[in-house]
């Protein structure tokens, strides 16, 4: 993927106004130095979505969405990192740079995304040629339209349809090889990787053919479903088929409805469901969690009602409970047994399908009816067990009200709270905001520049680079160095950008706090207050450095270098005295 130097990104973000960019789809409105707004990524009356000009970022109280004007395209317009660059420079004028390199490595994506093309329009044409294929879709109600949309196609019987139709000559050979459509056997000899299937090509985010799904006609031709391998372009841990149609087919995603086959996706979209996606077989990864509630805050996971099913539920269960922000939902819906969605949406309509949906078990029931599947609760022994199979996966829950919620109920099931955590802290009040410190609490000086740093990131650039407190040992210390070192090099950078640097660090929480803490005072205040306590850290450097060559004076004695060095610090301090 080609890859866009920070620098640019840095000078795109200084040059947009986040307040134009979400003004332009929330209504925004002036409250102070900041705007304010009821979240769009969650469902409130009372506004918590605050959007702060001077630091160029935007904070929802309420669930906790944060980011700049680039994170909040992608997640209010669900657009991808490099589309949203390019909204943003387009408008601002500003042409996305890519190395030549790059420029390279994108013709040859390209060829790869047009064999890919290529070899769908072959299986779309052989489909039109298969009485057989279409006998199988008249059979499944999957009309004209919907084959359209989705570019169903068939892979003719025999071992070199694709292979005599576009493989003519090396070059293509090779491509057609790296999209994954042939195999090879022992011998080294080249053959289709798909024969007499139907061929559901997978889209990428933008519509693009990134592999193929193939389905068996009849059930005792091999694996039911067969899947592209790997390629350059597809990991399917990351991808969800459908995707790309729900998208097209709805202005806003209310919910997504995760099945297992490609079948069931199309017959729902068939009989009116049109919010379905499958994963291509595999288990529902943390990835796959990610890009459901990026596109829709309700997710729904059909499985069997069987073992294997409960098993892959619980899969799902453990990717998304580390995305269970607020205002997101997910719940589990167990099919009755020889049952699959293609079946039920036959037999009961858009309606039935949907009624069953309406009954689905939230994620928190099934979440404690799995937990104490073999234990007893009626015993002591068996509360105690709950509580601790319960307590690591709640700890994964990001704060917010239905993590407390959750840990309540384990107090209520089993008398235990879940940890420190355990005593429920009140649901956020809007616009709150923490006071600066806790009363009785002095802050560090190390943690006094940060405050500030984050507030005005420029201001870092008044620290010298070679300021002489960097081995001074101070909890944060290291924190400090990276956010001094960051800003210098990158001078433009807003307090949203460097937010989003650590976002995926275990600081990312305590930053984004301060961050978002009421300051006294302006920006020349600031430049002061950052400047003192610099001062202050390199006194007690010094005093470190003193006390640790008089140690060494005590210990092991010194040498020449280690006296000149101490009597100097020695001067320094009766100076300031
Ligand atoms: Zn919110």
């Amino acid at each position: 993927m080609a890859r866009i130097p920070d620098a640019f990104i840095d000078e795109l973000l200084a040059r947009t106004d986040i307040v134009e960019v979400v003004g332009g789809r929330v209504p925004l409105k002036r409250q102070g130095k900041e705007y304010s707004a009821c979240c769009p990524f969650h469902d409130e009356r009372s506004p918590s979505f605050t959007v702060s000009p001077t630091k160029q970022f935007y904070h929802c109280f309420g669930c906790g969405a944060h980011g700049t004007a680039l994170s909040f395209l992608m997640n209010y317009d669900r657009l991808e990192f490099l589309d949203a660059v390019e909204e943003l420079a387009r408008r601002n004028g500003m042409e996305v740079p890519r190395e030549t390199q790059q420029r390279n490595e994108n013709n040859d994506t390209r060829d790869l995304f047009n064999a890919l093309e290529a070899a769908a329009r072959f299986f779309q044409r052989n489909l039109e040629g298969s009485d057989k294929a279409k006998a199988y879709l008249d059979g499944r109600g999957v009309d004209a339209a919907i084959r359209t949309q989705f570019m169903i196609g068939y892979a003719p019987d025999g071992y070199s349809a694709l292979k005599d139709a576009l493989g003519t000559d090396e070059r293509r050979m090779k491509l057609l090889d790296r999209a994954g459509l042939f195999s090879k056997n022992d011998r080294g000899h080249v053959y289709d990787k798909f024969r007499d299937r139907v061929m559901f090509p997978i889209h990428d985010r933008r519509g693009r053919v990134i592999a193929f799904g193939g389905r068996v006609l009849q059930k005792d031709d091999g694996p039911k479903y067969l899947n592209s391998p790997e390629t350059a372009l597809f990991h399917k841990g990351r991808e969800l088929y459908g995707l790309w149609q729900v998208k097209q087919a709805n202005q806003k995603i209310a919910r997504l409805v995760v099945v297992e086959g490609y079948m069931d996706v199309v017959s729902l979209f068939q009989f009116g469901v049109k919010e379905a996606v499958a994963t291509l077989g595999t288990a529902t990864t943390p990835e796959h969690a990610e890009l459901l509630f990026r596109n829709a805050p309700d997710v729904y996971f059909c499985f069997d009602g069987d073992a294997a099913g409960q098993r892959a539920a619980w899969r799902a269960l453990e990717s998304v409970l580390p995305r269970m922000k607020d205002g997101r939902q997910a719940f589990f819906l167990f099919l009755p047994d020889g049952e699959d969605p293609d079946t039920i949406v036959r037999q009961e309509g858009a309606a039935g399908f949907d009624a069953r949906l309406q009954e689905a078990m939230p994620l928190s029931e099934f979440f404690f009816q799995e937990l104490g599947k073999d234990i007893k609760l009626s015993t002591l022994d068996g509360k105690a067990r709950l509580a601790e199979r319960a307590r690591p996966l709640l700890a994964q829950i990001p704060d917010g009200a239905f993590g407390d919620l959750m840990r309540q109920q384990l107090t209520v099931v089993t008398g235990v709270g879940a940890g420190s955590a355990a005593t429920p802290s009140a649901p956020p009040t809007p616009t709150r905001r923490p006071p600066a410190t806790s009363p009785g609490q002095k802050p560090s000086l190390v943690r006094h520049i940060i405050v500030r740093l984050l507030h005005k990131p420029a201001l870092a650039l008044a620290i010298e680079s070679t300021h002489g407190f960097s081995a001074l040992r101070l909890p944060g210390m290291e924190l400090l160095l990276e956010l001094i070192a960051l800003v210098h090099a990158r001078p433009d950078i807003t307090t949203g950008v460097l937010l989003e640097h650590f976002a995926e660090r275990d600081e990312a929480a305590a930053l984004q706090k301060l961050a978002m803490q009421e300051l006294p005072g302006d920006e020349e205040s600031w430049r002061l207050e950052l400047l003192d306590a610099a001062v202050q850290l390199e006194k007690q450097m010094l005093q470190q450095r003193l006390e640790e060559l008089q140690a060494k004076q005590r210990n092991v004695g010194l040498d020449e270098a280690d006296k000149y060095e101490l009597r100097t610090l020695l001067q320094a301090r009766i100076g300031r005295h």
